[in-house]
């Protein structure tokens, strides 16, 4: 700013404002302040120093733009304090966990937003143990390189019933994999009713062309028959794809064709058949009083030759796509140089492991694994704890928020089963409007929820927030964290 000399008529303004400008204190002074001794030791002096740079900028440019509130800051009495204070905060802030466990009373048990399914303890110790240097791809007898596949292929082929198995990051990646693997520059023939789209950027059009394709769509939207597939298939064919409808379902007038005829029809023309299975679960949910979803085993029993299907939908495990079916093609698709680049690491190997253990005991398994025990709660359960709830939550809202018990259903989501819903019970949050109307009130609670140090989730449904208990396990960390912060509306 030296040498600048500001027009006559800004003079009034620019002088006091060039003070102020002057006034803010060197980065060096904000650092080496008693106040925030300590700072440096915790958080190293580079962060330090870009904290204080960053803060003391924004501070220069408000000034500069004349914002009053930055004029008054400046000129309080308590202004290096306030600055010391923001400066410790922006690094409390920066350095604080970004990833914060929520509580998900969404209603959704699986939800991706939220990070699908929660991990069961045994999974969440292994993640820790393989933290360190460990037999990832060593063969501890041989003393030498390893797979890292071996770590999960034989109990995967024990639970499914499939010769061979692999592993990748997520199903999407199992799918783009095995594509590219089996059908590149040629055509892969699947039914109009199945080019799904999963979350958004997961369309099966598009997978096809990343995995370099060609899509040869046969049949219509709501009716596919035999003979589209058997007039699909020419010279440039190279497998023959179903496509789980997992997240909607075709109603009313509609034909699609078995996986066991598709199976018959792959093998007479020497192709291929590959199911993408998208849930995929290993035991049949009709056991638990679920509604049926189709296994892993069933699909490989109708003759399928690959299925591919995600780690962390309704197996309940990690974020991983995996991959089963035939040795020889199994054995194909681990060669092609794109799966080392979609390659599984070690921490999830360690959970998958351990949430695929589970899965031998299936007479427990609804007890042991989260997913499982939070889609199998019953009613009851959920009413009472909704009971016990009602009353301490309804005190800590006070008089700003109406607290009621509702049904609710919950959903399994993540796209499977899409249109089941499980009876479940809901904290009915109602905010009393005051200022801006109700919408506006209904907004600040559920804001007010979400910043709370483990921030609660809900839904909007009918001017009120429910909160679905039908996840929610730590009933007494729940109360004790709205008790803390009352009042919250
Ligand atoms: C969810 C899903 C996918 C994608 O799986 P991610 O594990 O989320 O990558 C692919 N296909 C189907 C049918 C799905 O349901």
């Amino acid at each position: 700013m030296a040498g600048f000399v500001p027009a006559p008529e800004e003079n009034q303004q620019i002088v006091p404002r060039n003070q102020r400008l002057r006034s803010l204190p060197s980065v060096d002074r904000v650092l080496n302040a008693p106040e925030l001794s300590g700072l440096v030791g915790q958080y190293g002096a580079q962060a330090c120093k870009l904290a204080a740079q960053g803060e003391l900028a924004r501070l220069r440019k408000a000034l500069r733009d004349g914002d009053g509130d930055a004029e008054a800051l400046v000129s309080g009495a308590d202004f290096q304090d306030r600055l010391y204070a923001a400066v410790r905060r922006k690094l409390v802030a920066e350095f604080s966990a970004s990833l914060k466990p929520v509580f998900n009373l969404s209603g959704t048990v699986v939800h991706t937003n939220l990070g699908r399914s929660a991990l069961p303890a045994e999974a969440v110790e292994a993640m820790a143990t393989a933290a360190g240097a460990c037999n990832l791809e060593y063969d501890l007898e041989a003393g030498h390189r390893g797979d890292r596949d071996h770590h999960l292929e034989a109990t995967l082929c024990e639970l499914t019933g499939a010769e061979a198995a692999t592993v990748v990051n997520n199903n999407a990646a199992a799918v783009l994999l095995v594509l590219n693997t089996l059908a590149t520059g040629r055509e892969v023939v699947i039914s109009r009713g199945e080019l799904v789209e999963i979350g958004g950027s997961f369309r099966m059009p598009e997978i096809m062309q990343s995995a370099n394709c060609i899509l040869r769509e046969t049949g219509t939207t709501n009716r596919t028959h035999l003979r589209d597939y058997e007039n699909a298939i020419n010279k440039r064919t190279a497998l023959l794809m179903k496509v789980h409808t997992s997240n909607y379902e075709v109603r009313g007038f509609t034909n699609s064709v078995s996986g066991q005829e598709l199976s018959q029809l792959a093998r007479e023309n020497g192709l291929p058949f590959v199911h993408d299975l998208g849930s995929g679960t290993l035991v049949d949910l009709v056991r638990y009083g679920l509604p049926h979803e189709p296994t892993v085993n069933e699909v490989l029993a109708e003759g399928v030759d690959l299925v591919t299907f995600s780690g962390d939908k309704l197996l309940g495990g990690p974020q991983a796509g995996i991959i089963v079916g035939g040795r020889e093609l199994v054995d194909r698709v681990r060669r092609n140089p794109l799966k080392r680049a979609l390659r599984v690491d070690k921490i999830s190997i360690a959970a998958l492991r351990e949430v695929l253990n589970l899965y031998k005991d299936p007479q427990r398994l609804s007890s042991r694994l989260p997913m499982l025990a939070d889609l199998t709660r019953s009613a009851a359960e959920i009413l009472a704890l909704g009971e016990r709830l009602l009353k301490p939550v309804a005190e800590a809202f006070g008089p700003a928020a109406c607290v009621a018990l509702t049904e609710c259903k919950s959903q399994i989501g993540s796209g499977a089963l899409p249109l089941e819903r499980l009876e479940s019970t809901a904290l009915q949050l109602t905010p009393i409007a005051e200022k801006g109307g109700k919408d506006a009130a209904l907004q600040r609670l559920a804001g007010r929820l979400r910043e709370l140090p483990r921030p609660v989730i809900g839904r909007i449904r009918d001017g009120s927030l429910l909160l679905d208990l039908r996840c929610l396990r730590d009933e007494e960390r729940f109360l004790a964290q709205l008790r803390e912060s009352a009042p919250l509306a």
